[in-house]
């Protein structure tokens, strides 16, 4: 266990704070040795993932557990179905490119979304017309009261657009220790619609993609579109797309006739993005912190040097002037510790 520890390498904001301690752990035993330890002289815990969706806003005054449990384990189903499980600290992208290359379809769409499968589940990750839900079967947790291990299927993890039991009623109350996946082994459902997806196997000349060129079509569309967090700090969307009532969305389209939106039943999604570049923020820069010159939703650190305090009043900032604009209140995606 170390003290004073900075965080500054730990989280994609790249904010330079201090965990009181910290401590990296590879088996479920240290886990519960850390968490007892904690219990015992009344520390407050953070669990870290791979930092890439929370932003620090000052010191953590207790124990930061860095979750680094390995493994990938497989067992076949049937003849076209695998489950695949994969424990905590495995690396998201890594364990997509893990299925890609035993031809396991399922996980391509979510190709080079940072973070651990740990943390998958805890906003059911999204991206290019899939979430883990599509493919998620259970996730194992360790209960933080009694340190006994629970098991929670597709049903009881309640996920939402970027939302889970995880996130609500579960709020610190369990660690994920390991996820598992249904995987097809052929037959693959090959999503293509969403985005830009056609238009890039189009540019790739690939008339009949296999489940390897969509994940490659995904990650060439987010490597000209995201800003990557080893070359400046942020941790992607910044805000939930907000969803309104359909009442709603045609009084303001009255007043703002390009007002993009996404109608399902009563309620629309409106894309953050828009409504932020419609405030002026799109490459905007305060201080330290900007919105991103490409994409307004994703907010980064913009000289190295913003601190966590800075960048939560910015997104504040921008909370404001879209509920004065537009009379809708932002949400925001990432954890504010
Ligand atoms: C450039 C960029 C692009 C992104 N694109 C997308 C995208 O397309 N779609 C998307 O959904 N997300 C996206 N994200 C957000 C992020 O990648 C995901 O939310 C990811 O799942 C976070 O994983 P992590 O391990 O880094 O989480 P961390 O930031 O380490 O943790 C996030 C929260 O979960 C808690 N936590 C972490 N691990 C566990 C665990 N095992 N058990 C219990 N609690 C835990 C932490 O305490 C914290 O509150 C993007 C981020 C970046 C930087």
């Amino acid at each position: 266990m170390q003290e004073n520890f900075s965080l500054k390498p730990y989280n994609t904001f790249g904010v330079d704070v201090k965990a009181k301690y910290f401590i990296e752990i590879t088996t479920i035993e240290e886990l519960k040795e850390a968490i007892c330890y904690s219990k015992n002289h009344n520390l407050k815990i953070l669990f870290l993932g791979g930092g890439s969706n929370i932003l620090l806003t000052k010191n953590f005054e207790g124990l930061v557990i860095k979750l680094s449990l390995k493994g990938i384990e497989e067992k076949d189903l049937s003849e076209n179905k695998v489950l695949v499980t994969a424990k905590a600290g495995e690396n998201w992208h890594e364990f997509v490119m893990y299925s890609l290359e035993k031809n396991y379809g399922g996980l391509e769409n979510l190709s080079l979304i940072p973070g651990n499968v740990g943390t998958s589940p805890m906003q059911n990750i999204g991206a290019y017309g899939a979430e883990i839900k599509d493919t998620f079967v259970n996730c194992t947790v360790l209960d933080l009261e009694n340190l006994e291990l629970k098991s929670f299927n597709l049903e009881q993890c309640h996920f939402g657009y970027r939302d889970s039991i995880f996130k609500q009623e579960g709020k610190g109350k369990y660690v994920i220790l390991e996820v598992s996946f249904t995987l097809t082994k052929k037959d693959h459902h090959i999503k293509t619609e969403y985005g830009a997806i056609k238009t890039e196997l189009d540019h790739l000349g690939i008339t009949n993609p296999t489940i390897q060129d969509v994940s490659r079509a995904v990650i060439n569309i987010r490597q000209s579109k995201l800003p990557d967090p080893k070359v400046i700090g942020n941790a992607g969307s910044f805000f939930k797309n907000p969803t309104i009532p359909l009442t709603q969305f045609e009084e303001l389209k009255l007043k703002f006739e390009n007002i993009p939106g996404y109608p399902n039943g009563k309620v629309v999604k409106v894309p953050a993005g828009w409504l932020i570049e419609q405030c002026g923020w799109k490459g905007k820069q305060i201080g330290n912190t900007a919105s991103h010159q490409l994409q307004a939703l994703v907010i980064v650190n913009a000289t190295g040097n913003a601190t966590g305090k800075e960048i939560y009043d910015f997104s504040t900032e921008i909370i404001n002037s879209v509920q004065k604009k537009f009379g809708i209140e932002l949400e925001r995606e990432v954890n504010i510790i």
